[in-house]
């Protein structure tokens, strides 16, 4: 069965349906390509054809490019991908470039049959390049549907041309948020960018873009590009304009992904080339940057964590087999700045939700939350009133734990003190008989709060990130005793919710926390040996962390830094390994430099709580060392210290799946997303470097360097955390 059907109407046009059988939503394979080539060339040799229109069957265009395609042009090319993925990549060049000229006589520009593009709802990645080789772009006025170009997200870039023709189209400071961020916009947003040309009603679109072929002039056909008097929008590199443009995106790129990402250093050396060439040969230079970006480990491991495994851990990888556990009505005990957002995203994903805290203006504050967020969104331009309406009124304020009745599922909220923990939940057991209870504790073990529960079975950690309407993740923590009835209801909630979850066994700060804190603490420890804190930072930011430790320190708080310190330090007694860093921590808490909150912290900070600057009193108390480590010893640091923790979450069972490792720690707390997370990362390295490696920081830095088994076997093995790169889904 093909992919795409022909139907030429009595007027005679070619009507190119694409409806991949079988799928809900289209995405572009190989053979796919070959179907749209065949009846592309059939259009236009076909004499009774005045011009196409290429629609979809369904709901939306097309979700993107099948990246089994990628993967099999990879693997045809044997010794040689590089080449082969060219060549492929080429012959769609060839076949989206022979629709745009659509058989016109390249010296009159004569003679094209029209060709128009009917989006009937999203169309992102290839689904959008397609239809930009296409004469006129029609849209259903659809505000649901997304426009755009998402691959930078993934680690790669528009490849099909584009790059090159949005470029052309709206000048590299118009395209630059679409390329460079992976913008997506809805129809009308679209049309205003210029991306596309006329937004249509729904039941219009076939016979707006019928008509217009029909009547579409010689002129209609040439794209800009094509003819003699084309200037780029803003200019090319070397125009005065166009200079400060480049000059501005290269340094905003530099500064943004700190050199850590190659896909938009590729992206942008591939306008940069491309504008100062003819089209066509724009089109190869953006052809070989691409084919370089597919060959660079990064794109694959970003690929495979932020696209195919973050997609089958929602879709439900490590669920349970049993039945629907859709949440009806939720529970959320606690309205402080965890419950409240927590009941603010299940009212949005259309939950009832009962907030409840200890007086009912606390409750109501809670729900106050929600109605500033909603504000804000209106005065964005999202939302309407009356779904903000509806979305407060299924969140019921109050201080009344009677209220839990009727409800499938209970998350408390409460302070961080097992002693209201305890006290709270047996009572939410009482007012909720049969609902699963949840806790989002971030450093208590469930297994022990389960004590306070009647059926520790039905007793799970839900455990939410900060801010909650933002943070993708959720780490779901079963512990000793918690069933599988309770494990499904939480995955079926997050996925209500939409959000990405990961299922970890119970273990001391679960394992986002496992890992971010050793983060954290390496970087206040280098303070205290004297390393300049700049470079601390940097090398943090250099090697893809968002933030650097310090920073990220102060935002959370020094004083909760102090409380997990003495904690932890209770819980191990003499084997507790960070007086070095408890120096440093305890001497700014001492201070009362507890962070952004308290307008001071490793940072300092102006009245209205803008980071000013690394404090100077830092290098005062730690003087910098004369001998400074390179920048790559400081960055190996900190990403080994995060990545041997998960590795030890994984031999301990703490995690079970790598790519909830993976997925985890890139949404959790934004571990290197160029890297595909910490297995991703050392895989890349290899594990027998990454061994050796450890090896030089054990010997530098101390015995919590030390290679865990599992690396050092799979380095004797010469095996891997992930088999080698065979991509199964689409992007
Ligand atoms: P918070 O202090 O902002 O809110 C706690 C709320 O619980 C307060 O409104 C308080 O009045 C209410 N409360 C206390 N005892 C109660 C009781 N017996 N019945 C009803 N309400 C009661 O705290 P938070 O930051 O929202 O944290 C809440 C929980 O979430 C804690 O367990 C915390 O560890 C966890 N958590 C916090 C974060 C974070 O970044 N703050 C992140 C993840 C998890």
């Amino acid at each position: 069965m093909s992919d795409f059907t022909t139907r030429i109407t009595p007027d005679g046009v070619a009507i190119l349906t694409w409806d991949v059988p079988g799928r809900s939503m289209n995405v572009m394979s190989l053979a796919g390509l070959s179907d749209l080539e065949a009846q592309v060339d059939a259009a236009l040799a076909d004499p009774a054809v005045k011009g196409i229109v290429i629609t979809s069957g369904k709901r939306d265009f097309a979700g993107g490019m099948d990246l089994n395609a990628i993967a099999r042009m990879r693997s045809a090319g044997g010794d040689n991908p590089a080449q082969s993925i060219f060549d492929g990549v080429m012959a769609m060049h060839h076949l989206l470039r022979r629709i745009e000229r659509a058989g016109m006589d390249p010296k009159t520009l004569k003679g094209a049959k029209p060709v128009a593009a009917a989006l009937p709802g999203t169309a992102l990645g290839i689904g959008l390049e397609l239809p930009l080789a296409c004469h006129r772009i029609f849209v259903a006025d659809n505000p649901g549907a997304r426009i755009g170009l998402p691959e930078i997200k993934v680690g790669i870039f528009p490849g099909a041309g584009g790059t090159t023709r949005l470029v052309r189209k709206l000048g590299a400071l118009g395209a630059a948020p679409l390329l460079l961020e992976g913008k997506l916009s809805d129809p009308r947003t679209a049309q205003m960018l210029g991306v596309v040309d006329e937004v249509v009603p729904p039941d219009d679109l076939l016979a707006r873009a019928c008509a217009w072929v029909l009547t579409a002039s010689d002129a209609d056909c040439v794209k800009p590009w094509d003819r003699k008097d084309y200037r780029m929008p803003g200019g090319t590199p070397y125009h005065p304009a166009g200079f400060q443009t480049f000059m501005g995106a290269s340094a905003m790129v530099s500064g943004t992904t700190m050199g850590a990402y190659p896909a938009a250093r590729a992206l942008l050396s591939a306008v940069y080339e491309g504008a100062q060439v003819p089209f066509d040969t724009a089109l190869r230079i953006e052809a070989r940057w691409f084919t370089h970006v597919l060959l660079n480990p990064s794109s694959t491991a970003m690929i495979r964590s932020l696209f195919l495994s973050k997609e089958a851990l929602e879709k439900g990888a490590n669920r349970p087999r049993v039945a629907d556990q859709k949440v009806a009505r939720l529970g959320v005990i606690g309205a402080g700045m965890m419950g409240a957002g927590i009941a603010h995203v299940a009212a949005a994903a259309g939950i009832a939700v009962v907030l409840i805290d200890t007086t009912l203006a606390a409750a109501e504050r809670g729900k106050a939350h929600s109605a500033s967020l909603l504000d804000k969104a209106l005065a964005r331009g999202k939302g309407t009133p009356a779904e903000r309406d509806a979305h407060l009124a299924r969140i019921l304020a109050t201080d009344d734990l009677a209220a839990l009745q009727g409800c499938d599922l209970v998350i408390e909220a409460v302070f961080e003190d097992p002693m209201v923990k305890a006290e709270v939940l047996p009572r939410a057991a009482a007012a909720a008989p049969g609902a699963i209870l949840a806790s989002n504790t971030s450093t208590l073990p469930i297994t022990e709060l389960a004590r306070a529960v009647p059926d520790a079975g039905r007793f799970i950690g839900i455990h939410f990130f900060s801010p909650v309407d933002r943070m993708a993740l959720v780490e779901i923590i079963r512990g000793k005793a918690t069933g599988d009835e309770a494990v499904a209801k939480a995955l079926d909630f997050v996925r209500q919710i939409r959000k990405t979850p990961i299922v970890v066994n119970d273990a001391r700060f679960f394992y986002a926390n496992r890992c971010i804190i050793p983060y954290i603490n390496e970087g206040i420890r280098m303070v205290g040996e004297g390393v300049v804190p700049a470079l601390v930072e940097h090398a943090a930011q250099m090697a893809g962390m968002p933030v650097g430790p310090l920073q990220l320190v102060d935002e959370t708080s020094i004083d909760l830094g102090v409380k997990i310190a003495k904690a932890t330090r209770a819980a191990m007694g003499t084997a507790y390994p960070d007086d070095a860093v408890d120096a440093v921590l305890f001497a700014l808490a001492d201070q009362g430099r507890m962070g952004r909150k308290a307008g001071r912290g490793f940072y300092d900070y102006d009245d209205k709580g803008k980071r000013q600057g690394l404090w100077p009193g830092l290098t005062q108390a730690w003087p910098p060392a004369a001998q400074q480590p390179d920048v790559t010893r400081v960055q190996h640091r900190l990403l080994m210290i995060q990545a041997l923790e998960a590795v030890r979450a994984l031999e301990q069972g703490v995690l079970t799946d790598i790519r909830e490792g993976d997925v985890g720690a890139i949404l959790g707390w934004g571990f290197a997303p160029w890297s595909g997370g910490p297995f991703g990362w050392l895989d890349i390295l290899g594990a027998d470097r990454a061994v050796a490696i450890c090896a030089e920081l054990t010997a530098a830095c101390g015995h919590r360097f030390a290679a865990p088994a599992l690396l050092t076997d799979m380095a004797a093995r010469g095996g891997a955390f992930y088999p080698p790169a065979t991509p199964r889904a689409v992007a």
